[in-house]
Parts: C-alpha cells; structure tokens; sequence
C-alpha cells in the first residue's frame, strides 16, 4: 500500500477521530510509518527515526498525558527532540512529560518574547481566557515581571534551522502568522509539513473559516502580510500531506495548494481592502460595517470574524487616534477643529478632518516644543 493511500485511508478515520475526542476516547492517527497524530483538540505529533523520536507540539496541559500515553504506545525510543511550531498553551503544555535528560527542545526566538508577553500580563488575560475558552476564572498569581515566562527551548532560530536524526532530514523556517514565533516544519522524505495554526483544520469538511487575525481575548496585531508570505513559503514546498495544530490532516498536494492559495487569498484581499479604504479616508468603523469576504471564497466565519480582522488590520497599522478629537490638549496640538488656537490662526474650521491638514499644520505650527514629539 503506497504511503499516500495509507495516509487517505487514515485519514477517514481521523474525521471520525477528531469528532469522537469530544465524547470518546480518542484514538492515535497514523499518519505513515513513521508518523503519528494524538487528536486532542490541539493535535500532538510523533516522528520516529531509526536513532530516536521527534515530538512536534505538546497539547495543552490538560490533555498533555492522554497525548503522551497514546503516542507513547507507538514507540518507547528516546525523545531527542520536542519541536513547538509556536508558544500558545494549546501546544506546550506537554513539554515536562516528553522530555528527557539530552532532550533538545526548538522554537522560532520570537518565542521567548511571546511567552513573557502572555506572563507579563497574565492578570488582564486570565478573565477573558475564561470567558473566551468557557472555563473557570482562575486568579492569576503575584505578578512575574516583564520577563518572568519559562523558556523551555534550548535551540532558537531566526529564519531557518535544519537536523537530520536517523536519516530522516527536518527543516524548520519561521512562518509568523497566527503568532510571530509560529515556524512550519518540513520532512523532505515524507513531503510532510507540520504548518502549526497558520491554517486552522476547522472547517473540515468544507467550507473552512476565515482566520483570526484578531482575537478578542486580547491580541497583539496579527500581520496579514506576514501570514500571506509565510503561507507561500508552505506552498513552494509542494506538500503532499498537511497536518495542522487543530483539526485533520489534508492530503494530496492538489488539495492542499488549493485551499492554502484560498486562504492566503482571502487573508490578502480583506487587508488589501482595509488599506484603500484608509488611504481614501474612511474610519475603521465604516470599513468594519463595509468590507465582506466575496462568497466566491466560501468561507464561513466561524472561527475567525471578517469586522473584527478588518479593526485588528486598522488599528494595527494606525493604533487608537481616529481624528476624533475630544481631548483639547490633542486637538491644540494637532491645530483640529474644536481647537481655539485652530480657528484663531488657520481659520479653517473642518479643513483638518483628513488628517494631511492636522499633521502638516502640527509639523510647522506653534505647538509647544514640549508636545511635538508626541507626534
Ligand atoms: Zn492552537
């Protein structure tokens, strides 16, 4: 049986799998051979080689040990490394039970800022976890500092790290999308890339969801760019099989090109439109009301919401000031109607409303030295 028809025939199962873990005690994915899927809502995955195994993502803390108990059934070999394609909880939670004395564990070095971000302020997200996740509160504990996280990873990479163990070639590169440390993980032997949460499975089967480029748990801006470049660096791999960090593996490159230009597409077209729509003018509250997804890319928003994506892009690229000025001391500044200082010596009452004005008039008017840097 050829690898791929293996894959396909697994593939049936993992559907009924990832539907089952719900309710029922999930069942490993064997993906090859070689390669095996613990479904848990967020997927763990076990490499073997002939010279040790390789763990790529952990699951959270809470399905951790089911994940090691059925993986570890699979192959008693040494763990000699732990790959997280990034640092959200759904995928480290694990790390303590797989590793071992020699154990190397990699991320992408945005790792480490993205672990303390999520510490430094743990206390504003533990409520909104809980809301956003329908758990209990939990009361966050003494504050950890700005850079208090653990960090588990002993090998951090900028663009591109590759090892080979036992034959088998991995090749890792930072694919920042979903989260800026996010890396994809490429098996040339296997045509299989691991692209963590830079596509979500959900949506399996079709029709699949937009993104979230913006979560409302509280995130920092989630580049559009970013994701659509590090979408392409997938494609170029001509992939046969694409296993993800939720939901089941895709299988046959067709498929998969497919769905990722779709997606990438997607990403591309609503932060193309945001930027005309800032360029002419319109507040974020008009693109959000305005700006949809065209139903010739039949996507659902079930996971990811288009009007809140298009409010993340916005506020990501201009931050909070929309012009609307209700502060003195910033409409003196910026010299904008409801200014005195702006209808005493412009004389040109709603002139600023396009913001050239404000700016241009803020650059070489009287406004106090002190204030200029603001702007
Ligand atoms: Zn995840």
């Amino acid at each position: 049986m050829s690898r791929i028809i293996s894959v396909a025939l697994f593939l049936c199962i993992s559907v009924g799998v990832t539907a089952q873990a719900q309710h029922e005690q999930p069942k490993v994915v064997k993906i090859n051979d070689s390669t095996y899927m613990a479904p848990l809502g967020a997927n763990v995955y076990l490499v073997t080689t002939p010279a040790g195994n390789v763990v790529i993502d952990t699951g959270t803390a809470v399905v951790a040990p089911d994940a090691r108990k059925l993986l570890g059934a699979e192959s008693h070999a040494p763990v000699k490394y732990i790959i997280l394609t990034h640092g959200h909880a759904d995928h480290i939670g694990g790390i303590g039970l797989w590793k071992e004395p020699g154990t190397q564990i990699i991320a992408q070095r945005n790792y480490v800022e993205l672990v303390n971000y999520v510490a430094r302020l743990e206390g504003f997200f533990a409520p909104r976890n809980a809301a956003a996740f329908n758990r209990p509160f939990v009361e966050a504990g003494p504050w950890s500092g700005n850079y208090g996280a653990k960090i588990d990873p002993t090998i951090l990479f900028d663009e591109k790290y590759e090892f080979t163990l036992g034959e088998v070639q991995f090749q890792l590169f930072s694919t920042s999308g979903e989260t800026p440390d996010h890396l994809t993980v490429w098996i040339p032997k296997y045509k299989t890339a691991f692209i963590g949460d830079n596509y979500n499975g959900f949506g399996e089967p079709e029709p699949m969801s937009f993104p979230n480029l913006y979560a409302l748990r509280g995130t920092k801006p989630r580049w559009a760019l970013d994701w659509v470049s590090s979408i392409d660096k997938v494609l170029v791999l001509k992939p046969d099989v694409l296993l993800s960090g939720h939901g089941d593996p895709i299988v046959g490159n067709p498929e998969i090109t497919r769905r990722l230009i779709r997606f990438r597409n997607a990403i591309q077209y609503i932060h193309d439109e945001v930027v005309k729509g800032m360029n002419s003018g319109k507040d974020v509250f008009t693109l959000m009301r305005e700006i949809k997804l065209p139903a010739s890319f039949d996507m659902t928003e079930s996971f990811g919401k288009v009007s809140w994506s298009v409010r993340g892009i916005y506020d990501g690229y201009a931050g909070w000031f929309d012009m609307n000025v209700h502060d003195v001391r910033i409409a003196t500044i910026l010299r904008l109607p409801g200014s005195s200082q702006t209808r005493r010596r412009s004389g040109t009452p709603g002139a600023a409303r396009t913001g050239k004005i404000g700016s241009r008039q803020a650059g070489r008017g009287s406004a106090p030295d002190r204030c200029r840097p603001c702007l």
